[in-house]
């Protein structure tokens, strides 16, 4: 089969490197279209990122030569191109919006990591083992806007990832959740690079993350949670969540330490851990390569999860939990942890455009 050709916009950051990394021997996509701001443009790949590449292997052979564009030279964009992963970030939200309403304009489908778009009503945010239904709206999103062939789906903050999928297998399995309280220990990385100064996160931790993160983390769960209605998701703010975030001095892996309330009925923990761990959904029923086999890993061991020995799970694409027990305010309490630039990231939207391939959007 020959493969999908794709580009990356924001490729020389944290997010478009993991791409890089993680699309290397995919069997649909191939990347041929590499962009970033106009200080990259022109140059090689290599040029452009060797002095921040931080991923584990070496800058792919076959990339290095390929030339930068700048993400707004939209003349330049390659007539083959079937899609691009958007892993931009700019001054303002405004700027990103249009940038990616203007791929879309010119046809080109837009797989975005940036939260300018989490609030347009016609745009779905998805989590695939959530609300993979929520692709239905491409069509009126294309209708509301005179898309051709282009549309823009998003997926959500990085850090809610880690809760979202377990609190959304237990109400699937008829356990209303009322409350959670939750606290972050957010990884470095999440800020993009250079990120957090070494002198404010090393022997330390920061409790406070700017842009939004507190409330992108408590609010976007409604809209993930809603349904596709006449020509928008409505959201669904069912369960009340407080959160506080804070960064920690660790590369990869956002943890969350949430405490639960159920609504009516309250499951046992037997109950709670079977649930999670047999939770599966369409990406794995139809095997999409990115998939996490178990998207729920539940770990025994009291002192587990851990960022450094559990984050790359089933390819850093599963959720891994742990220390579920009885609390003496809520119902229970557990430990949670995703990796955020692999499932809260990169490997989270390659998982969207699998799906949104598996259900004819891309070609
Ligand atoms: P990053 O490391 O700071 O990278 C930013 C990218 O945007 C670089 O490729 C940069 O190109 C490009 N860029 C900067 N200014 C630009 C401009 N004016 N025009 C066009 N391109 C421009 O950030 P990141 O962590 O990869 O994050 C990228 C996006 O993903 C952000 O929206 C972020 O919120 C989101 N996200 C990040 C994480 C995470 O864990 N890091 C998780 C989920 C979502 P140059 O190298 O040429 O400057």
């Amino acid at each position: 089969m020959e493969k999908i050709k794709i580009g990356i916009l924001g490729a020389t950051g944290i997010v478009g490197q993991n791409y890089i990394k993680l699309l290397q021997d995919h069997p649909w996509f191939q990347i041929v279209d590499i962009a970033a701001s106009p200080k990259s443009a022109g140059k090689s790949y290599f040029e452009a990122v060797k002095s921040k590449w931080q991923m584990s292997i070496p800058i792919p052979a076959e990339l290095r030569k390929l030339i930068v564009r700048d993400v707004q030279d939209f003349n330049s964009i390659p007539d083959d191109l079937s899609f691009v992963f958007s892993a931009i970030t700019m001054p303002t939200k405004d700027q990103v919006k249009e940038v990616e309403f203007k791929y879309a304009k010119n046809g080109i489908p837009v797989i975005s990591n940036n939260s300018a778009h989490r609030w347009t009503p016609d745009i779905p945010m998805i989590i695939g083992e959530i609300n993979h239904e929520h692709v239905n709206i491409i069509p009126v999103q294309r209708e509301n806007h005179g898309y051709r062939n282009g549309f823009i789906v998003v997926k959500p903050n990085c850090t809610l990832q880690s809760y979202l999928t377990p609190i959304f297998a237990l109400e699937k399995a008829g356990y209303k959740v009322d409350k959670l309280i939750i606290t972050t220990l957010g990884a470095v990385s999440g800020a993009g690079y250079p990120g957090v100064a070494s002198l404010d996160i090393v022997d330390n931790i920061i409790p406070y993350i700017g842009g939004g993160e507190e409330e992108k983390t408590e609010l976007e769960p409604s809209k993930i949670l809603g349904s596709v209605g006449g020509k928008k998701i409505i959201n669904n703010d069912s369960i009340h969540i407080s959160v506080t975030c804070t960064r920690v001095p660790v590369i990869d892996g956002h943890t969350a330490c949430v405490n639960v309330n159920f609504k009516d009925k309250i499951p046992s923990k037997d109950e709670i851990i079977k649930i999670w761990t047999e939770f599966k959904s369409l990406p794995q029923e139809l095997e999409l390569p990115f998939a996490p086999k178990q998207p729920i890993i539940y770990l025994e061991n009291e002192d587990r999860p851990q960022p450094r020995k559990d984050r790359d799970n089933d390819k850093g694409m599963a959720v891994t939990i742990g220390r579920l027990r009885k609390d003496s305010v809520f119902h229970y309490k557990f430990v949670a942890l995703s990796h955020n630039t692999v499932r809260g990231a990169a490997g989270g939207l390659i998982l969207n455009a699998e799906l949104l391939k598996s259900q004819g959007y891309i070609n």
